[in-house]
């Protein structure tokens, strides 16, 4: 199998240390392997995400001396696609309408690293017919019926990662309880959930292997749920150790303090940013 894996940042602040580490280490991993490394952009959250960080990732992850072998990917050009997709699956019995307020479905719609709590969504609107969908709907995935669809099938993934190592297989109810009906798009606003879209782009660029921090481990679950609904691959998954600040906190985007730019700007070397994610 050829090993092709992605660095897939969210612009919606600078690259810190954190970031830093899971590029160097999908890179460093796809170079190993003979393999292709490339770099997509979360940017689905159109208020949140903005050109200037962009610019300053990719300048930032150049001057690291990572080199992407396809042009860079970015969500936000594909989202009438992935609507499309979504839609096509809409009357089969898995996916209901959705009005609970915009904030609660904005929360649940962000990309879940960048330090937005996730919350398992109560229920509210499940059982409403796809008929009942009013204009500015979310749709969410009802996961008890897909899995219901899905009870023949091999829930399994592979994870290469320190922490979970080995073969597993999704568990319903701890998808249950700790994922539940996730929201996959919101209508009128053309966007699409990280999860969906990520599966979509995963599957479309060819990712082997998803190589990502150990936060988003739980998140797996559903994605492989979502690749068996709409007939999608299942790559291998390495969920990697967190940089942690002196307080033992994961690092996020706020974090400025940690952000490649001000080591840079103190003149550290590329060799010292390794150095110091333990590389
Ligand atoms: N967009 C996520 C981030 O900013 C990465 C999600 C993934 O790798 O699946 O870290």
């Amino acid at each position: 199998m050829a090993f092709v894996t992605r660095f897939a940042p969210s612009p919606t602040g600078p690259l810190h240390l954190g970031h830093a580490y899971s590029a160097i280490l999908a890179h460093d991993m796809a170079r190993k392997a003979g393999g292709r490394f490339l770099l997509r952009m979360e940017d689905t959250d159109l208020d949140r995400c903005k050109p200037v960080f962009e610019t300053q990732i990719v300048d930032d992850l150049t001057w690291l001396g990572l080199v992407w072998d396809s042009p860079v990917h970015h969500q936000s050009q594909h989202i009438a696609d992935y609507n499309i997709r979504l839609e096509a699956i809409a009357n089969k019995g898995f996916i209901y309408p959705c009005s609970c307020t915009r904030s609660d479905i904005r929360a649940a719609l962000a990309a879940p690293q960048e330090g937005v709590q996730f919350s398992v969504y109560p229920g509210t609107c499940r059982g409403r017919p796809m008929a009942s969908r009013l204009p500015g709907d979310a749709l969410r995935l009802d996961l008890a019926a897909a899995l219901h669809a899905l009870r023949d099938a091999d829930l399994n993934f592979t994870e290469t990662g320190p922490t979970h190592h080995g073969q597993h297989t999704v568990n319903p109810a701890e998808a249950t309880a700790r994922i539940g009906d996730v929201v996959l798009s919101r209508k009128g606003e053309d966007i699409v959930a990280y999860f969906l879209a990520s599966a979509f782009d995963d599957a479309d660029q060819g990712i082997s292997h998803v190589i990502r921090g150990e936060d988003l481990f739980d998140f797996t679950a559903i994605q492989v749920i979502l690749q068996h609904l709409f007939g999608l691959p299942t790559p291998v998954y390495h969920h990697h150790r967190l940089i942690r600040d002196h307080q033992g906190k994961r690092l996020a985007k706020r974090d400025d303090a940690r952000a490649i730019g001000k080591y840079r700007a103190e003149g550290a070397s590329p060799a010292d940013i390794r150095r110091m994610v333990g590389l």
